[in-house]
């Protein structure tokens, strides 16, 4: 990724992820490219949304409040997706605000998106983040816990759509990216979240419908 304007890069991670979705046989539309913009102020954001680009990401809930009203003004057709861990004591303010949340991975926010969904009137659809390395320090759901997860979550009629997976830094991410698309398949799933700018490619021809990428977009932050 060399070129430095905003369309060019959005044009470039096109052609790549429909170059992936090609080698895997798979329609491109069926790829969404989720542009994670956090730590971007609007003006680094308003480049792609003119280059075409509707759906973003953020991984906190007040960055996300702070930032997106007045972009949503001028262009009311975005879509915003929550990347990042919620707390349960902000799933009122996430529901109302994010279009998808890829970040349910415990009992207690089955409980507290449930509430917030009720009390909202607005079911914006799930991903249940499974901790795919089994890492001590990561987000996520244990893969043994998420039967029961996602049975919670059915019980309290969430609209869970998928799965959504980080893999560990430094080691190949194919392995985990199947093994996060097994679990779907097993689970009656469809969705797939996963990927990010170093392994997107990779993550489209094993399954993603979500992509999420910032910083080959956006540039370091
Ligand atoms: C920041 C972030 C991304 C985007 O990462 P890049 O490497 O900049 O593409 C994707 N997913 C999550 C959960 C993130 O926090």
């Amino acid at each position: 990724m060399t070129a430095d304007d905003p369309a060019a890069r959005l044009a470039e991670t096109h052609a790549r992820i429909a170059r992936a979705a090609a080698t895997a046989n798979r329609p491109t539309d069926t790829v969404t490219l989720v542009a994670v913009s956090k730590t971007h102020a609007a003006a680094a954001i308003r480049p792609l949304i003119a280059a075409g680009q509707r759906v973003f990401g953020e991984n906190r809930v007040q960055e996300a409040r702070a930032k997106w009203p007045e972009l949503r003004e001028e262009t009311p057709d975005i879509a915003l997706h929550l990347v990042g861990q919620l707390q349960s004591n902000k799933a009122e303010d996430a529901v109302a605000l994010f279009d998808a949340i890829h970040s349910l991975d415990r009992p207690s926010l089955v409980t507290a998106l449930a509430k917030a969904m009720d009390r909202a009137g607005r079911r914006p659809p799930l991903f249940v983040q499974v901790n795919i390395g089994a890492e001590d320090q990561k987000g996520g759901c244990a893969i043994a816990e998420l039967p029961a997860l996602l049975a919670s979550a059915k019980a309290a009629a969430l609209p869970v759509v998928g799965l959504m997976c980080v893999p560990p830094l430094k080691l190949e991410p194919a392995p985990y990216f199947a093994l996060l698309a097994k679990l779907a398949r097993d689970n009656g799933l469809a969705g797939l979240s996963m990927g990010m700018s170093s392994d997107y490619e990779t993550a489209v021809t094993l399954g993603a419908t979500h992509v999420r990428v910032g910083t080959a977009l956006f540039g370091a932050r």
